[in-house]
């Protein structure tokens, strides 16, 4: 039975399912989801993300956190974590970046947070000179110091959507319509925690509320409020998101989100404001919302890409100016990504970032 057929006799039992079930089951059902089943990264995959773009990305960012550590009177031991490593290139560039950082290695324990096993296992390969451990939870987390990065983690988290109706709100659901998946509403009912959209929408409009990252970023800044340490969130997305952000990805081009589960990534745009106040709820404090191209210049990528560029001509030198181009420039990855910093009050906020 193909997952779609799964999911139609759910809906025949239950009724109607969020589209944050929807999402869970289509990426990270045990045997057919989209991302428990494959690599889905890279040219031959569905999509392509900065640290398969280029080595530069994960090399300047773990930098950044290095210097986080010196900031913070380079603590020992601390934990250096990285949620939804993807093939595990980014954590292998920054490892690479912080090789000559005096104490850094010694001092750090890596952590992964990872649901699929296959990218477990890809991970484990491409980290083969380092021992990660990997979480099934956040929870897991040592009580200690903690250096954090994420990049396209949380757009891959299951989100919910709702629809204003006066004062309440009506639940986008997937169910059946002559047998095929399909979309609809539920009934209009108050939502405690959209209280603070009635101040910026209208009837009809669409707001999506991730319930799975609040914890997440909660258990995060909690770590970092009582040991010290930092997260550097990297994703698409705003401050504040309205409208229907939920997009599916099938070999690099945008796909119906409800055809074949399973098959395409499905991500949403990530609200940075929600993750910011969990920060802040947790004894955090956290940085302006930059775009990635400013971040990446703030720390320097220009000046490493004409180092490597130094040491290469021809073909090579000509994918190492377009990958530069990629993650920087305003028309490209540049202003659609954003980079959120959490980071302890009394601290300076990472490199790349203001407060
Ligand atoms: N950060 C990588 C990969 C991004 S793809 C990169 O930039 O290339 C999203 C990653 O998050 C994948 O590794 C996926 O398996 C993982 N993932 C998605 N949902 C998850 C969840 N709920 N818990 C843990 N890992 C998850």
């Amino acid at each position: 039975m193909s997952l779609s057929e799964r999911i139609a006799s759910r809906i025949r039992t239950e009724g109607p399912i969020s589209v944050a079930d929807y999402m869970a089951e289509a990426l990270l059902h045990p045997t057919y989801g989209y991302y428990t089943t494959r690599d889905p990264l890279g040219r031959a995959g569905d999509f392509i993300t900065a640290p398969e773009i280029s080595q530069m990305f994960g090399e300047v960012i773990g930098l950044a956190l290095a210097q986080c550590w010196l900031d913070q009177g380079s603590p020992k031991p601390f934990t250096l974590a990285e949620l939804g490593p993807g093939r595990g290139t980014l954590m292998a560039d920054l490892l690479r970046a912080t090789k000559q950082v005096p104490g850094f290695h010694d001092a750090m324990q890596i952590a992964l947070l990872e649901a699929s096993p296959t990218l477990r296992s890809r991970q484990a390969e491409t980290l083969s000179g380092h021992t990660p451990l990997w979480l099934d939870t956040l929870e897991a987390l040592s009580e200690q110091p903690l250096f954090l990065i994420a990049n396209e983690f949380f757009d891959a988290l299951p989100m919910r959507q709702f629809l204003r109706d006066g004062d309440g709100w009506r639940e986008k659901s997937v169910g059946l319509q002559d047998g095929k998946l399909s979309f609809g509403l539920g009934a209009a009912a108050p939502q405690p925690a959209l209280a603070h959209r009635l101040e910026d929408t209208r009837d009809d409009d669409l707001v999506e509320l991730c319930e799975a990252a609040q914890p997440m970023v909660q258990t995060i800044a909690a770590r970092i409020a009582t040991h010290g340490g930092a997260a550097l969130i990297v994703d698409y997305g705003d401050w504040r998101s309205l409208g229907d952000t939920l997009q599916a990805l099938r070999a690099h081009a945008p796909s119906d989100p409800l055809k074949d589960p399973g098959s395409a990534d499905l991500t949403t745009h990530v609200d940075f404001e929600a993750l910011a106040l969990a920060a802040k709820a947790a004894g955090c404090t956290h940085s302006r919302l930059t775009p990635q191209g400013v971040f990446l210049e703030r720390l320097g990528i220009t000046d490493r890409a004409q180092a490597l560029a130094a040491r290469l001509e021809g073909d090579s030198l000509q994918s190492l100016i377009v990958a530069h181009r990629r993650l920087t420039h305003p028309e490209e990855m540049g202003n659609l990504f954003k980079v959120l910093g959490i980071f302890p009050m009394q601290a300076s906020p990472p490199p790349g970032l203001n407060a």
